[in-house]
């Protein structure tokens, strides 16, 4: 893990987060700034850059990643008025934090993306 990554030191328990699901392959916690009355980020414990850093070998984490985010959409209470799943790649894809993460995002009506 590299010792300068915000999320790595998260996940290790290191700094503190807002934790709202734990195993084995994934953490998410409550983002910091929140954009929606829902906004949470599923990352992997595995240090990746981002979602351009997956290949075939991680086709059981991105399920995992994927099924953590629709549980705690139920949880949350917004799987039935909707939500959205996003992940930021680089620069202009507008990623902040070079560690792979997913946003749920939900709770109010998001704007069309681009
Ligand atoms: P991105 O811009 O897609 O890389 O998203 C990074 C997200 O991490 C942003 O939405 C930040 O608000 C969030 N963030 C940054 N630092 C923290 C932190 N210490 N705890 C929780 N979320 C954070």
């Amino acid at each position: 893990m590299p010792a300068d990554c915000l999320f790595c030191r998260i996940a290790a328990g290191d700094i503190p987060a807002t934790i709202v699901h734990e195993d084995d392959l994934v953490i998410a916690f409550r983002d910091i700034e929140p954009r929606a009355p829902t906004h949470i980020l599923v990352v992997p414990r595995e240090h990746l850059g981002s979602a351009a850093d997956l290949d075939d070998g991680h086709e059981p984490l991105l399920g995992r990643i994927v099924a953590v985010a629709n549980r705690l959409a139920a949880a949350e209470g917004v799987a039935e008025t909707g939500y959205r799943l996003v992940t930021n790649i680089g620069g202009d894809g507008g990623q902040s934090v070079e560690h792979l993460h997913v946003h749920l995002l939900g709770g109010r009506q998001l704007g069309r993306m681009g």
